[in-house]
């Protein structure tokens, strides 16, 4: 079985959050139909994969992709960006 390829999040529309472990809660992702930076509360595997689907908050924007965060660490040496 072979992954869908998913949209890339590229390593400028992402961040961790300050002192926060890897993981659900500590990613912030700005949206790639809109640019408004939300928080996540998803799930990042160690690809970098996000799941469930990126959904916006934007009312006005329909964004709605499975998405693979460019760059992800995976739990190795963090680098924080925004
Ligand atoms: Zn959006």
């Amino acid at each position: 079985m072979v992954d869908p390829v998913k949209p890339m999040i590229p390593t400028s529309h992402w961040c961790l959050s300050e002192n926060a472990p890897l993981g659900s809660k500590s990613v912030w992702v700005k949206c790639p139909g809109c640019n408004r930076k939300a928080q996540l509360d998803h799930e990042v595997d160690a690809s970098g994969n996000v799941a469930p689907s990126l959904d916006c908050t934007n009312p006005d924007c329909s964004y709605h992709e499975f998405v693979r965060l460019e760059g992800w660490p995976g739990g190795g040496e963090l680098q924080l960006l925004g």
